[in-house]
């Protein structure tokens, strides 16, 4: 039977997607991924956002329409949040959340609809790739961010072991690791928080190594100075603020005030010169007023970013959010996305522009438009005129091309 896996949303979510395929393989079918045709469809869906959800259910349409008679299994945060969303379609033939999906073979079988060989070996490492590879390290929050709906759909927080963590990270083919995961600062050994303690084993294993988002109380003096003494940490922090407004902060019940982020970001910059810094941020959150607007902008301009993701404020059912009061008109929201989509311009301009003329690594991953394309250890993306084949290349930045810098190779 052939497999195809359409995955939404996070990194945690295209980590998981990614040991489906090996428990597949593992299993002796054939997998690919995205809309191509296959027997059967596994939609690893996503609940961050109303849209999210839409764009799931979405996608069953698109599947019928490529494949009429095939089978759909839908795992995930949207059917986690809300199963009944995708009951209606007579193609779905099972729906089993967040959790089912570490064993997804035995949930196949479960449901009478595959013959498992003999020799399956359960796993749950993720399919190794030649360049970049997501190794999930944690799962579940324990933060209620008010707007968010992922503790309710994946649970409270929890870690896996260290040690087979790094026995993935050994496995793995790949010449640079992501350690991911949905709040991978409150990663655990026996109870005690101890991600530097990751870090720095990672680091021992030699491979090149980037964290995913983080929140800015991690980032202390102790764990930076730490960090900083891992030669294979590529210096990209993207720190989740979400607002820029202490009285917004507080209604979202994020555990940190404006002066306190500033004070990591400015830390961070003074240990990792060349960082590059990124954040979210949503504009229209129930009850945001023109004032903390405002403030919101006059404080990221105190922040030294290297670009900000900006999403408009969507409301989640069954969030606290959903019934507080002062919903922030469609213009308004539209007016100040594009006002901090065009501030997160200026900011990469200027972290581009601070960037040519010097050398980085680059990890090339593909070859497009005949150029050979990859991101630096500062998550730059860099164009080089040769092709080459995947592999870490040292260059000098040459010029802002594109989306990112031009680079020759030295
Ligand atoms: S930290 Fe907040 S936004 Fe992030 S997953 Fe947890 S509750 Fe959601």
């Amino acid at each position: 039977m052939k497999f195809s896996i359409i995955t939404l949303g996070c990194k945690v979510n295209e980590y998981e997607s990614q040991s489906i395929m090996a428990q597949l393989e593992m299993a002796g079918h054939q997998v690919d991924e995205g809309l191509v045709v296959a027997d059967y469809y596994i939609v690893n869906t996503c609940a961050v956002t109303n849209i999210a959800e839409r764009k799931s259910r979405q996608m069953i349409a698109k599947i019928s329409k490529l494949n009429p008679n095939a089978k759909i299994l839908i795992c995930g945060c949207a059917s986690q949040a809300n199963l009944e969303q995708f009951r209606k379609y007579n193609q779905v033939e099972a729906i089993i959340g967040t959790h089912g999906k570490h064993n997804i073979v035995e949930q196949l079988e479960h449901i009478g609809l595959l013959d498992v060989p003999n020799d399956y070996c359960n796993t749950q490492y993720a399919k190794s790739t030649l360049t970049r590879q997501y190794i999930k390290v944690q799962d579940g929050c324990n933060n209620f961010c008010t707007y968010c709906i992922i503790p309710y759909t994946r649970g409270r927080s929890r870690s896996r072991y260290l040690q087979d963590i790094l026995d993935e990270i050994k496995l793995s083919t790949a010449l640079e690791i992501v350690i991911t995961g949905i709040d991978v600062g409150d990663y655990r050994i026996n109870g005690e928080k101890a991600l530097i303690t990751l870090l720095e084993e990672v680091n021992k294993l030699g491979k090149r190594f980037r964290i995913s988002s983080i929140h800015c109380g991690v980032l202390t003096q102790d764990f930076l100075v730490r960090l900083s003494k891992c030669e294979n940490f590529c210096p990209f922090f993207h720190i989740s603020m979400q607002s820029a407004s202490n009285a917004t902060l507080k209604r979202m019940n994020r555990k940190y005030t404006i002066q306190q982020y500033i004070d990591v970001c400015n830390n961070v910059k003074a240990i990792f010169p060349t960082a590059c810094i990124s954040t979210d941020i949503i504009v229209g959150f129930k009850g945001e007023t023109e004032e903390e607007f405002n403030e919101t902008v006059q404080n990221l301009n105190k922040i030294p970013f290297s670009f900000m993701h900006i999403f408009p404020y969507s409301v989640r059912k069954g969030t606290v959010a959903e019934k507080l009061t002062g919903d922030v008109p469609s213009d308004v929201v539209k007016q100040r996305e594009s006002d901090l989509k065009n501030l997160s311009d200026k900011f990469y301009n200027q972290f581009l522009a601070e960037n040519i003329g010097k050398t980085h690594k680059v990890l090339v991953e593909e070859v497009k438009d005949g150029y050979s394309v990859g991101y630096t250890e500062n998550y730059i993306y860099t164009y080089i005129d040769k092709q080459l084949p995947s592999g870490i290349y040292e260059v000098v930045a040459e010029s802002v091309f594109k989306d990112g810098m031009k680079a020759r190779l030295i």
